[in-house]
């Protein structure tokens, strides 16, 4: 049985990989892709991670991985599909030998004590389990968009906007995020066309009223994307007006997507407390509603989802989870 098993190998779970080894813990990090990395592999250049300026997002990627590959910490590319109570797993195999009365199984199940996380590659025990499974951005679902992602088409303006400093870009979506995002842009670039397909914003009003105070700022009013045009980098987005059909050419450098984030956090249902939109609720300590889960990085709620502050959450999860384990 595993000290802690870590699911995902993102930023978050590549930092709780290599504080865990440092602290003796016998961990496993279960990654369901072929390459860790999470996010930041998609990342054109990351230029916000103190220390190294200007990165590549895949050999930021890459660095972290190596850190912990070095320090001589144990992966498996799984995908995890659920996580149960060992109790529960041990009353499932209870049933289950009742109904096969030949079968024989071991008499040393553990009582009570720890998860058994279910991947595609069979079950694995753990005392403690640290979801650092992310998040992904909506896609827009238009052509154009994926073949310019980090060639100015981005998800996140904290991320990607000084790379547009004085140049025009869009922000497609109406929420708290793409107001947010046209409000940080507007201090860099020449101009932002705020793209929304209703006649209102969803954003709180705070964020409205600054949004309209800006003379860089124009909101285009019931318009939808339908397609990014560019060879080799952003040149322009076709519009529609939903009201009058009408289309339009808008030449722009980069496009920054809102329309919403999705937390991968599916495995954790009913199993710890989320929001209404799938994130855990776990503060800085990344303790969850459940005893021995622990929630780092992207799927955690908070303010700022960056490489920097999941990091951040990998190292203070493993606190807890040595805190909880001394504790027992
Ligand atoms: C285009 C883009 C640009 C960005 N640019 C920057 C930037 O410049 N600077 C910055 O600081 N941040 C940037 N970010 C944000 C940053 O990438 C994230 O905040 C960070 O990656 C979060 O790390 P994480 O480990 O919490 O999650 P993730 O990076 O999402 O990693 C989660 C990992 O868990 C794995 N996983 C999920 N579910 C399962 C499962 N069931 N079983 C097994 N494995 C699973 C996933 O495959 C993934 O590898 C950017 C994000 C994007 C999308």
């Amino acid at each position: 049985m595993y000290d802690l098993v870590i699911i995902g190998s993102g930023p978050a779970g590549l930092s709780a990989s290599i504080y865990a080894k440092r602290a003796g813990l016998n961990a496993l990090t279960l990654e369901q892709n072929p390459m860790s990395g999470g996010q930041v592999l998609n990342t054109y250049e990351v230029d916000n991670y103190p220390g190294l300026p200007g990165i590549n997002g895949f050999d930021l990627g890459m660095k972290f991985r190596e850190h912990a590959d070095k320090l001589g910490c144990e992966f498996m590319e799984a995908a995890v599909q659920e996580i149960r109570q060992a109790l529960a797993a041990e009353q499932r195999l209870e049933a289950e030998k009742s109904e096969m009365k030949a079968a024989s199984f071991s008499d040393d199940i553990e009582r009570d004590l720890g998860f058994a996380v279910v991947t595609d590659q069979g079950e694995i025990k753990a005392r403690t389990v640290l979801a650092a499974t992310g998040a992904t951005h909506a896609k827009l679902g238009i052509p154009g968009e994926e073949e310019l992602t980090g060639m100015g088409v981005s998800y996140c303006a904290t991320c990607d906007g000084a790379f547009f400093r004085g140049k025009v870009t869009a922000v497609v979506g109406g929420g708290d995020v793409a107001v947010e995002d046209a409000i940080f842009l507007a201090r860099a670039c020449e101009k932002v066309y705020l793209i929304h397909r209703r006649d209102e914003l969803r954003a709180a009003a705070v964020l409205q009223k600054e949004v309209m105070s800006l003379p860089n700022v124009e909101i285009l009013w019931d318009t939808v994307a339908k397609k990014i045009e560019g060879t080799d980098k952003v040149q322009a987005l076709v519009l529609e007006n939903v009201k009058t059909g009408e289309s339009r050419l808008l030449t722009v450098d980069g496009v920054f997507v809102a329309v919403g984030i999705i937390p991968s956090g599916d495995i954790l249902k009913g199993l710890v407390d989320q929001d209404e939109r799938g994130y855990v609720l776990a503060g800085e300590d990344c303790m969850t509603s459940m005893s021995g889960v622990f929630a780092a990085g992207d799927i955690r709620k908070k303010k700022l989802r960056q490489v920097v502050t999941a990091v951040a959450d990998g190292a203070n999860a493993v606190t807890s989870v040595l805190e909880y384990l001394n504790s027992k």
